[in-house]
């Protein structure tokens, strides 16, 4: 495809934020693997004369995520009825945040681009409809858990500003380690606790035509937010050359097919009758409040990341894998503190360490800044060489044993006795007196040979730098 069509993409997304209650009432939030209908009461299953009191954590944990967008905080926001039918809502309406959302025009840089964000209002999540057998067309019956109704959700919409699918993979990628960093929500696109629709129109550059928007939904992977995306771009590209109409729809991401599939004609917001929610007042919060908790903020990835690049002398891409994870950059920055060599732990990191929590996961590697800081001490004192690090540093990962115990159990040390090495490379040079004639009539590759041998003659444990000089000065004269 040449560059003719450009992509124009805007995400919504939802992010169930985890407070300890729902948004509306004292159920417990926490329902993911809850026995269905466990954690229900009137209120969230919108009984008659029941009455919704908002939660104060909700807006704490929503000012957070917008105070980390970026965006403009309003004092004063309002609640309202969102209508439409559907047996996982029996209120028959969400109660959103439409006329005066919570915060407004924000942004985050991706790419070294200001993505803006549009709004960020608060609402409250439906609950769950099981369908017996494998789809919803052959399906008997369909059960309602109401588990999840009014589980408090934070709805972040962007601005058209996204110029490609994979640019919306890591926009949603990067908002997953800001809302971990500042501990609003799991981030968990697979359970359910950020959901994204993506909507997306295609500019033809060379008429300056935009076809119509079309809504994509049921992408729960990163990897499928893009996949669906770049789906969709081709499919309209494909109208537009043949010039068909876009259709202004709902499409859906099938997992099977890897394909997207019309769901409905795209509805329009007075199709939900909007209007304010007459049970709830307005909220109105006090500034100081927001500043309260605007500076309760721990660090933020990016203003972590040029920390790691300024002060650790870090690349930007070792710095931001580092970053990504919260854990692992605590860690690593606890770790520094006691090396005090910045790049070599981050070496260890980014290789050893990150390969040893793919291979065994997480909970199995028990290991601790002092495990660090020995091990380089060993190799700076030409005890152990890198290679025999890298099995010590194996072992002392999954034990926990230190890696000096490791190389007195295992006799590991490295041998740097001087007067030993010498005896052994004499002893290989006699042994071989046609590589030695080889050698000085100019086959200069040989000298790794006789390296070679006298590393197997002291069963790979000679420090290499010291057979180096003293084969130098045997062979060679320096
Ligand atoms: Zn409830």
């Amino acid at each position: 495809m040449d560059n003719r069509y450009r992509p124009v993409i805007g995400l919504e997304i939802h992010v169930q934020l985890n407070t300890k209650t729902k948004a509306f009432c004292d159920c417990s939030a926490e329902v993911f693997d809850l026995e269905p209908n466990s954690s229900i009461c009137p209120v969230c299953t919108g009984q008659p004369g029941a009455l919704p009191v908002p939660s104060h954590e909700m807006f704490e944990l929503g000012i957070k995520i917008a105070s980390a967008l970026n965006c403009h905080i309003n004092l004063y926001s309002r609640f309202d009825r969102k209508n439409y039918f559907y047996p996982d809502l029996p209120k028959g309406y969400q109660i959103t945040q439409f006329f005066h959302p919570l915060s407004e025009r924000g942004w985050l840089e991706v790419d070294g681009k200001k993505i803006r964000i549009t709004r960020i209002h608060l609402e409250e999540d439906a609950g769950k409809l099981l369908h017996s057998g494998d789809n919803i067309t052959k399906s008997d019956y369909s059960l309602v858990d109401m588990n999840r109704c009014g589980v408090p959700l934070a709805e972040i919409v962007t601005e058209p500003d996204i110029e490609s699918p994979e640019q919306a993979r890591i926009f949603m990628e990067k908002l997953r380690t800001i809302l971990r960093y500042i501990g609003v929500s799991t981030g968990d696109m697979e359970k359910g606790a950020m959901r994204c629709d993506a909507n997306i129109s295609v500019v033809d550059t060379i008429t300056g035509k935009q076809s119509n928007k079309v809504e994509v939904k049921n992408m729960n992977s990163f990897k499928f937010v893009e996949k669906a995306l770049e789906y969709e771009f081709d499919r309209i590209v494909q109208l537009m050359e043949n010039g068909q109409e876009v259709e202004r729809e709902t499409r859906g991401w099938n997992l099977t097919t890897k394909s997207t599939v019309s769901m409905r004609s795209k509805e329009e917001s007075h199709d939900y009758r909007y209007f304010p929610e007459p049970d709830i007042p307005p909220v109105v919060l006090d500034s100081e409040y927001v500043e309260k908790i605007k500076n309760s903020l721990p660090e933020l990835p990016d203003d972590r990341l040029r920390r790691f690049v300024n002060d650790y002398k870090l690349s930007e891409k070792d710095a931001w894998t580092l970053v990504e994870d919260k854990k692992i950059a605590d860690f690593f920055e606890e770790v520094v503190k006691q090396t005090k060599e910045p790049k070599e732990t981050a070496n260890w990191f980014l290789t050893e360490l990150f390969r040893m929590i793919s291979e065994h996961g997480e909970d199995k590697i028990h290991i601790n800044p002092t495990h660090f800081v020995e091990l380089f001490q060993l190799m700076r004192d030409g005890k152990i060489s890198r290679n025999m690090a890298k099995d010590i540093f194996q072992e002392s990962a999954l034990s926990g044993k230190m890696p000096s115990e490791i190389v007195k159990e295992k006799g590991l040390e490295q041998v740097d006795d001087t007067k030993l090495i010498e005896d052994i490379a004499k002893k290989v040079i006699e042994a071989h007196p046609k590589e030695v004639e080889g050698f000085k009539n100019g086959k200069e590759g040989l000298f790794g040979f006789f390296v070679g041998q006298v590393m197997k003659e002291t069963k790979g444990k000679a420090n290499p730098k010291t057979v180096n000089e003293i084969l130098n000065k045997f062979l060679r004269g320096v």
